[in-house]
């Protein structure tokens, strides 16, 4: 295989004093300038050679680095802070000289359409292997956890990068984001997440960046996790419906789920209707939330939606809009009542 002549890799003193940065906060930017970590990253990655990767934030373009040095047919990067346009460009530059192909898109992550990323994207069936095109990045610690809902959503509906198949994602979270997103049924950092990424994807956690190994230092440290989309998703629901039923299931730890799946219902017909959907779905109402699987929620979410047909005015209620107006009028009545004590209201 041919190899590629890279400039120098800027060390962090010429980072911060030649291009005059400081790392923004605001931005999350906690920079990895140590190449075996970020090789070992693409490693986890996949099969980069002859590939089309799509970078989220390159920063001064440490995991840039590896993934170049395995030659894909393409790489995209995002990045939002054009302050690392010279360090970028010069990459770029280098990889035009062996007749690589590289793009770089200053914008918002969250504001780019991933399907629009790659225009002659080598597309492959849902159910075959997954494809040749990578979504990789060490990422805004302050967009991850949206970002990967975001991402979550376009699996589930086959849509953005995901209309060219099942493409894998290496990225990485706060050590604790990471540890819920794979977490196993009845382990402690199971919650709403966690099963939304297990319902779409296969999460695993690769290994564990130390906060050390960053510049500025991070106060946490941080999971790299791999996800691969399931051929058959684990669950039948669209996922904003499944995504509801988990918020609710998983609003108050400790209690037993009937009485937090029970929020889904108006006070009228809580009891009734959440004993009817547990026994619909064949699910212990006592259980903790996170001691169900991803197929008993499933069931749940069955269960209720088989509840909403039957009760139409189930689908509008919304006990947290209630809760906002009940205490809107708490408010107003404990003000009404300190006027009468202050003697105000005669
Ligand atoms: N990849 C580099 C590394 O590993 O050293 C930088 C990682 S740093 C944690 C996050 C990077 O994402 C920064 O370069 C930051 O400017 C960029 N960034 C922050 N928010 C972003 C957003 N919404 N869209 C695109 N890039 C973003």
């Amino acid at each position: 295989m041919a190899s590629i002549r890279l400039p120098p890799l800027p060390t962090i003193s010429d980072i911060i004093k030649l291009y005059r940065l400081s790392a923004i906060k605001q931005l999350s930017q906690n920079f990895l300038m140590d190449e075996r970590l970020t090789d070992k990253i693409i490693k986890y990655t996949g099969k980069i050679y002859d590939s089309q990767v799509l970078e989220v934030g390159p920063g001064p373009g440490t995991i840039t680095r590896s993934i170049i040095k395995k030659f894909p047919k393409q790489l995209v990067v995002v990045e939002k802070d054009k302050r690392f346009k010279p360090n970028l460009d010069m990459l770029k530059d280098a990889v035009t000289t062996s007749n690589g192909n590289m793009k770089i898109i200053y914008n918002d992550i969250m504001d780019v359409d991933t399907k629009t990323v790659f225009n002659d994207a080598k597309k492959r069936n849902w159910e075959d292997e997954t494809p040749n095109i990578f979504l990789v990045g060490n990422l805004p610690f302050n967009v991850s956890t949206a970002l990967i809902i975001k991402y979550l959503h376009e699996i589930s509906e086959k849509s953005g990068m995901w209309s060219n198949g099942r493409v894998q994602m290496t990225l990485t979270f706060q050590k604790e984001v990471a540890e819920r997103l794979v977490a196993e049924v009845s382990q402690n950092q199971r919650c709403r997440l966690s099963v939304i990424a297990q319902a779409f994807t296969v999460p695993k956690l690769r290994f564990i960046i130390p906060g050390g190994a960053f510049v500025p230092k991070p106060q946490v440290d941080v999971g790299v996790v791999s996800f691969i989309p399931l051929k058959i998703p684990r669950t039948n629901h669209n996922f904003n419906f499944f995504e509801k039923i988990n918020r609710h299931l998983f609003s108050f730890r400790q209690k037993h789920c009937i009485k937090c799946a029970g929020t889904l219902f108006p006070p009228d017909c809580r009891d009734h209707l959440s004993k009817v959907m547990f026994k619909l779905a064949d699910v212990d109402p006592k259980t903790p939330a996170f001691n169900l699987t991803v197929e008993d929620i499933n069931r749940l979410a069955s269960a209720y939606k088989y509840l909403c047909i039957k009760h139409q005015k189930l689908i509008t209620y919304d006990y947290r809009a209630c809760r906002k107006i009940l205490s809107k009028k708490l408010t107003k009545l404990v003000s009404v009542t300190n006027h009468m004590e202050d003697g105000k209201m005669f």
